[in-house]
């Protein structure tokens, strides 16, 4: 399993999916937390297209990271 290289944070332009080598129009936002890094309030979110949201959200999943999934114009109208 790999860890994609980009985050929301450093997409520039259009959102792109988070997944590695995927350049898919980003539908979902994978809302999540390392508390072993991260302040439990802190949130670092992954962009996800329709086909990777599973992959991504499991990934995180397993690992307890995953706070919620949210559809991106959901995101964008709440984190405006
Ligand atoms: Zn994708």
């Amino acid at each position: 399993m790999i860890f994609p290289e980009t985050s929301a944070e450093s997409a520039a332009g259009a959102p792109i999916c988070s997944a590695k080598g995927c350049r898919a129009d980003a539908v979902w936002v994978l809302a999540w937390n390392n508390p072993k890094l991260h302040t439990p309030d802190r949130r670092k979110t992954w962009l996800a297209c329709e086909e990777h949201r599973e992959h991504l959200s499991q990934f995180l999943g397993v690992r307890g990271f995953l706070k919620d999934v949210v559809a991106l114009a959901d995101w964008e109208s709440e984190n405006s």
